[in-house]
């Protein structure tokens, strides 16, 4: 089947598409559209054979059913039973909008659509090209997310087509979805209704207009051992193809975490993405760094996610570790889609971060313009186990000077460059909880714990790694004395990453 896609514009649309896509719909074909929450997969409600058209072309399990979509109020009643004074009231401040009711089906809801159901879910989308492509097609329309099975829904018309090209008669491309997430559904058979999965309409949105709501407990990622009340919900969902995980904290433990965490799996050879936020997204470096909102304004972050987690897939990473966001408001859609993406995925951040018992290294030196800056510059091209912030200092800089030339010389002998460095004068900043002080010489380490105490995190170099030497400065010594001092910082940086990497392999744990 050729899937012919059309441009149409909500604010002057082309009837003549609507009328053609929706002959399409009464003809019993499928028709994708845009809804304010995500892309819809259009079939005509009443008819058993379309609804059977729709699992096949999502590949969904026929148990799980279909959301009817209607353009009038008063549409809902021939398609269900009875419609209580709360459904009422709810239907009127909501609706047209991202609000889906369950209601007792009348006879003429084929059970096809119900997925075998006696109940019915029911929306009036507020989009206005759904609306006139629904009144075009006879007034019912059920329309799961245009996606396939277990895919993230599609937001715009080119994820619709990467699911569905080939399947469906028809695409009408209205731009990007404006909400980003599913409708919330609320059972409205159940006394208190009850939420069955959380949307841009919130919990206290409906208690505002009908009471106290209950939410069902699948909802909330709390673990249960009962089946969803949506049976959409029971299926991982939203996915991506790799293995997400939800790392939780506050934002600086995340963010910490989630370096640690992207730099382990870099060194075991993997691709890895990572769902940061505007807020956030400077302090990462190593893997693929996607903003996916602010987080001073979280319907940024459901507008993008599930566009965010479709470009993860093309770009094939194998892990994405994704930062936890705030619960409030639309907050509670986001990370219930989320939670299911990952599969239920969570990993503490804290628990993470708590075995990485120093973060930056920082190695001393007299003048930062020699040794100091060669040790560091050794360490960064070693294999290390943990990701670490290493640095130089010096005791006296009163310039900014560049390395020393014949340092520069011996490095570039051994195809190392510090070119960049600058030499910087160490300071309270460089002394604390978390930092690996190495100094060249006694002296040094004892001017340091002199001034700033003594945290059990200053050594020399030699001491850490259980030599019994001394370095010394090379003022005015030749080059030949350079490249011995090469050879031993070699060793010693060699003894230093065992070091570094036994202690990070025993404190390492299972992550997940
Ligand atoms: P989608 O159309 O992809 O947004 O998925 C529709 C969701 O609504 C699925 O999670 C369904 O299980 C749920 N749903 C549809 N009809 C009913 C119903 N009668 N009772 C409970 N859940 C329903
Ligand atoms: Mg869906």
């Amino acid at each position: 089947m050729k899937t012919i896609m059309k441009k149409i514009d909500e604010k002057n649309m082309d009837m003549q598409v609507i009328q053609e896509a929706g002959e399409i719909l009464k003809n019993g074909g499928l028709v994708a559209f845009p809804t304010e929450t995500v892309y819809g997969l259009g079939a005509n409600a009443l008819d058993e054979e379309a609804a059977k058209k729709t699992y096949a072309a999502k590949g969904r399990p026929s148990d799980n059913p279909l959301i009817v979509h209607i353009a009038e109020v008063q549409a809902l009643e021939k398609i269900v039973d009875n419609v209580s004074r709360e459904a009422e009231v709810l239907a009127a401040r909501f609706w047209p909008g991202p609000l889906t009711m369950i209601f007792k089906k009348s006879g003429i809801v084929p059970y096809g659509t119900t997925g075998g159901l006696e109940t019915v879910a029911v929306r009036m989308p507020s989009n206005k090209i759904a609306r006139e492509l629904i009144l075009a097609a006879g007034g019912y329309v059920s329309a799961p997310s245009a996606n396939t099975s277990g895919r993230p829904s599609p937001t715009t018309a080119a994820h619709v087509m990467d699911d569905m090209d080939g399947k469906i008669e028809m695409i009408l491309d209205g731009g990007s979805a404006e909400i980003g997430l599913e409708s919330t559904i609320v059972d409205m058979t159940a006394e208190p209704p009850m939420i069955l999965r959380p949307g841009a309409i919130t919990a206290d949105m409906l208690e505002q207009v009908i009471g106290y709501v209950s939410i069902d407990e699948t909802v909330l990622g709390i673990e249960s051992d009962k089946a969803p009340k949506a049976p959409g919900m029971k299926y991982r969902h939203y996915a991506p193809k790799a293995r997400l995980m939800i790392v939780e904290g506050n934002i600086r433990e995340e963010v910490l975490a989630i370096r640690q965490l992207a730099f382990d799996a870099i060194q075991k050879g993997k691709h890895v993405g990572i769902i940061a936020s505007a807020e956030t997204i400077g302090y990462y470096s190593n893997g693929i760094i996607k903003n996916i909102g602010s987080r001073e304004n979280e319907k940024t972050i459901a507008r993008n996610l599930y566009a965010v987690l479709r470009e993860f897939d093309e770009e094939q990473v194998d892990e994405i570790y994704s930062e936890s966001f705030a619960l409030a408001g639309i907050g509670n859609a986001i990370m219930n889609r989320l939670e299911k993406a990952a599969g239920h995925l969570r990993i503490s951040a804290s628990a993470v971060i708590k075995r990485q018992k120093y973060r930056r290294i920082v190695f001393v030196s007299a003048t930062d313009t020699c040794t100091g800056p060669m040790a560091a510059e050794m360490l960064r091209q070693k294999k290390l186990y943990q990701e670490y912030v290493i640095d130089s200092r010096g005791m006296v800089v009163l310039f900014p000077e560049p390395v020393n030339q014949k340092a520069e010389a011996v490095m570039k002998s051994a195809r190392m460059s510090m070119t960049e460095h600058k030499a910087a004068a160490f300071t309270s900043a460089d002394y604390g909880t978390g930092i690996l002080v190495l100094t060249m010489d006694r002296g040094q380490k004892e001017k340091i714990i002199a001034e700033y105490g003594d945290e059990g995190n200053v050594f020399t170099l030699c001491e850490y790694v259980g030599e019994d030497e001394e370095i010394l400065s090379l003022h005015g010594k030749p080059l030949t004395e350079y490249g011995k001092r090469l050879e031993l910082l070699s060793k010693l940086i060699d003894k230093l990453t065992e070091k570094l990497n036994k202690a990070a392999e025993e404190g390492s744990m299972e992550n997940v």
